[in-house]
């Protein structure tokens, strides 16, 4: 079975996303599902039916966010299966079940979305210092990708909806690497931009109806309003709170309690610790580590910062699916 893939087995199953009229069935290999998450272990492996018909409907998921779980997936299987390659996703069949859904081809978009010719890693640009891609202020090959155009903040927030739903698939089937994955692709961007997510109504309704209120990918958005945008000198906070217990009670009351801390601490200390930078330093702090330790995770983000400007790529790319698919209609 294992052939030459040393731990790898070449097995597929079938997984059919999307509604029933537009479902889409992905050939995936078995073993890239189950590394990376326990749902789709015990969906394949398990006693279950799934297991005996080895495939597998997902109708809460679209085709675009699945592939780019995919994606996602095999730049983790690539970095682990010491230095044996993985074949990539040319082997991975498509069947259409009912309507022939057309991938998207970007490229040849009008709009300078978020976008990158070039799809090869950043490694090589980093420095060899041990600053890794979140720690980073300014990172050029980041900067290019959005600064230059100004659809710039709507191609933003756009792709921070993306994002949404990559983290979202990530919670519903426990793909936890992946949710701690999304959180540095989004802060390294940030750190990137100069440009922290602000609150966008139809993000933070489906931040909150679709996931746990404990959830990181919320608390990220906690932290940048309460440092960056409650703080802007040109934005009155009773206004902005007004506006943001409109929107979810519960957020608002955890940005002001993080400003009430923030207060507290620049009382009891010196310095005025009102940068999101003392909170948050480097992605670790909002992530889960289920999956690698903190030390791990550091080594992993300064070693293999392509899996991150992979992600960043993916949801800009995707953001561009969608703006031609609505331009076309
Ligand atoms: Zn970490």
């Amino acid at each position: 079975m294992a052939r030459n893939f040393l731990t790898m087995d070449l097995d597929t199953v079938t997984v059919r996303v999307g509604e029933a009229d537009t479902a889409v069935d992905i050939t995936v290999y078995r073993d890239i599902l189950s590394a990376v998450s326990p749902y789709f272990r015990s969906a394949f492996d398990g006693p279950f039916v799934e297991a005996t018909d080895r495939s597998i409907c997902l109708t809460d998921v679209t085709n675009e966010t699945f592939r780019m779980f995919l994606q996602w997936a095999h730049s983790q299987k690539c970095q682990l299966s010491n230095g044996a390659a993985f074949p990539q996703h040319a082997i991975l069949v498509q069947k259409p079940t009912r309507k022939n859904v057309e991938q998207t081809t970007p490229g040849s978009a009008e709009l300078q979305l978020p976008h990158r010719t070039s799809s090869s890693p950043d490694a090589k640009t980093l420095p060899d210092t041990t600053v890794a891609l979140d720690e980073l202020d300014e990172h050029d090959g980041l900067r290019s990708l959005y600064h230059t155009d100004p659809e710039w903040i709507n191609g933003y927030r756009l792709s921070l909806l993306s994002f949404l739903r990559l983290y979202v698939f990530a919670d519903k089937y426990n793909v936890p690497q992946l949710r701690d994955d999304v959180l540095t692709a989004m802060i390294a961007q940030s750190n990137a931009w100069n440009w922290w997510p602000d609150i966008d109504r139809e993000l933070l309704d489906s931040a909150h109806e679709n996931l746990p209120p404990s959830s990181k990918f919320i608390r990220l958005f906690v932290l940048s309003t309460a440092y960056c945008w409650l703080l802007q000198p040109e934005t009155c906070s009773a206004t902005r709170i007004r506006t943001m217990m409109e929107m979810n009670e519960e957020f608002a009351f955890d940005v002001i309690v993080v400003q009430n801390q923030m207060l507290k601490d620049k009382i009891s200390s010196e310095g005025m610790p009102l940068w999101l930078e003392d909170a948050v330093p480097n992605s670790c702090v909002l992530h889960e580590h289920r999956v690698q330790d903190a030390e791990k995770c550091r080594k992993r983000i300064r070693d293999q910062s392509q899996i991150f400007t992979g992600l960043i790529e993916m949801c800009a790319q995707d953001v561009l699916g969608i703006t031609k698919e609505s331009g076309e209609e």
